[in-house]
């Protein structure tokens, strides 16, 4: 665990703050929104039943799980808190964010807006994070009070144990905010897409003895805690004669390339070329568009950060960009149809959950499908913090699933 030593971040819990209720925030990746119904997991269906569900929550787009995570922590459209991708190219820092580069992961300068640790930092709580998107990264000087580096390889069980420790700590260290992120459900889903019922199922009831042995430590610390569960968004269905070669579109002498799979960012190394391109890339169209990036489709909001580039290319639903090497691998695997997201936000299989049991919440209650920038007002009003004035997300939209509003 690393705790780090930043001036202002808060190590003790304020005496106003140690009277506020906790949140645990878990991000369960790739969870579909049909996944619950489906597939009935016991734990799941009890905590929804006791307590608050979203028919779905809508990721933005592009509906990836950095720039939607990113916009679960912030209350913001990607546009705005600037991981546009999981993959971009970064104009002001003439530098390529990946999500496989430690480098820029933990480089707090790509990260915008205020994301709920840093907030409830400022109102003098302590706070915690088992892994989440922006965690990692020095935002604005500050880490949660504790937190870990990703790694994928730590146990669910070892990352549930660590978070009833947090809440077992005396009240003026106990985490008021804590950040919880499991992989599972994304895993299997890209692995066997999203329409294999055995592997789902049985990730999601490994998944949901986990998520049951949290519930009940939880309930036995008898505080206050409000747990709120999300996912980034959903899976499609991708068959192998759906990918389509990124090298089709490339051309290292005219334009670099960032591809996000379901968005291929076009920047040209000369902009006189722009039309050029432009006329090039529709010349070799095939299941696939290029667009302006103002005329680009699937965006809640026209464009405006520097850093998408002026070209977009996106693929027909559910066609999907991918290296030769790995069509090749896919090829030569036992599989014939594989998983993805990414794709348009209306598509309702990028949908993903939104469930919330507590003291706060109804009980039994069903909230029409919600955008995910608006969980962020909804856990600054349950901590009491202010909500930012520049966020995208609005309280009114959500707060119909608190008991008190
Ligand atoms: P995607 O390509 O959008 O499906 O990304 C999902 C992957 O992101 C998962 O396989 C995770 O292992 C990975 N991931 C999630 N959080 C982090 C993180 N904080 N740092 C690096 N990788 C992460
Ligand atoms: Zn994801
Ligand atoms: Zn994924």
């Amino acid at each position: 665990m690393i705790v780090p030593s930043v001036a202002t971040l808060t190590t003790v819990n304020t005496a106003a703050a140690q009277k506020k209720p906790y949140v645990i925030l878990i991000s369960l990746d790739g969870f579909r929104w049909d996944y619950v119904d489906k597939y009935k997991p016991p734990h799941l269906t009890a905590f929804i039943e006791g307590g608050v569900k979203a028919q779905s929550l809508i990721p933005a787009f592009p509906s990836k799980t950095f720039p939607n995570h990113y916009s679960i922590a912030t209350g913001m459209y990607p546009d705005n808190h600037g991981i546009i991708g999981n993959v971009f190219y970064s104009y002001e820092k003439d530098a390529t964010y990946k999500l496989s580069d430690r480098t820029t992961v933990t480089d707090g300068s790509f990260y915008m807006g205020t994301p709920l640790w840093v907030q409830a930092n400022n109102a003098g709580m302590v706070t915690a994070s088992y892994f989440f998107v922006g965690t990692e990264a020095n935002i604005q000087g500050i880490h949660p009070t504790y937190y870990y580096n990703y790694d994928k390889n730590v146990s669910s069980e070892t990352r549930v144990d660590q978070a009833i420790d947090w809440l077992d700590l005396p009240a003026a260290e106990r985490p008021h905010f804590i950040s919880m992120y499991f992989s599972d459900m994304d895993n299997t889903g890209h692995r066997y897409g999203p329409n294999n019922d055995a592997e789902l199922k049985k990730s999601l009831f490994a998944l949901d003895i986990v998520l049951g042995d949290l519930f009940k430590r939880v309930k036995d610390t008898e505080l206050p805690v409000q747990i709120v569960i999300v996912s980034d968004h959903g899976m499609l269905e991708v068959p192998l004669d759906k990918y389509i070669p990124r090298e089709t579109v490339k051309n290292d002498t005219l334009y670099t390339t960032i591809d996000n799979g379901t968005i291929v960012s076009i920047h040209p190394k000369d902009d006189g070329e722009l039309e050029n391109i432009f006329n090039q890339l529709q010349e070799k169209a095939n299941h696939f568009t290029v667009y302006k990036t103002k005329d680009t489709p699937h965006f809640e909001k026209a464009p405006t950060s520097k850093n998408w580039g002026p070209l977009q290319i996106i693929p027909d639903p559910g066609y999907y960009f991918s290296s030769i090497r790995s069509i090749e691998a896919r090829k030569a695997s036992s599989r014939k149809v594989f998983g993805h997201h990414g794709f348009d936000p209306k598509l309702k299989e990028m949908h993903g959950i939104f469930y919330a049991q507590g003291t706060a919440f109804k009980e039994g209650y069903t909230q029409p499908s919600i955008q995910n920038i608006h969980v962020y007002p909804l856990i600054c009003k349950l901590l009491g913090m202010d909500i930012p004035k520049e966020i995208d997300g609005k309280l009114e939209v959500i707060q119909g699933v608190l008991k008190l509003q």
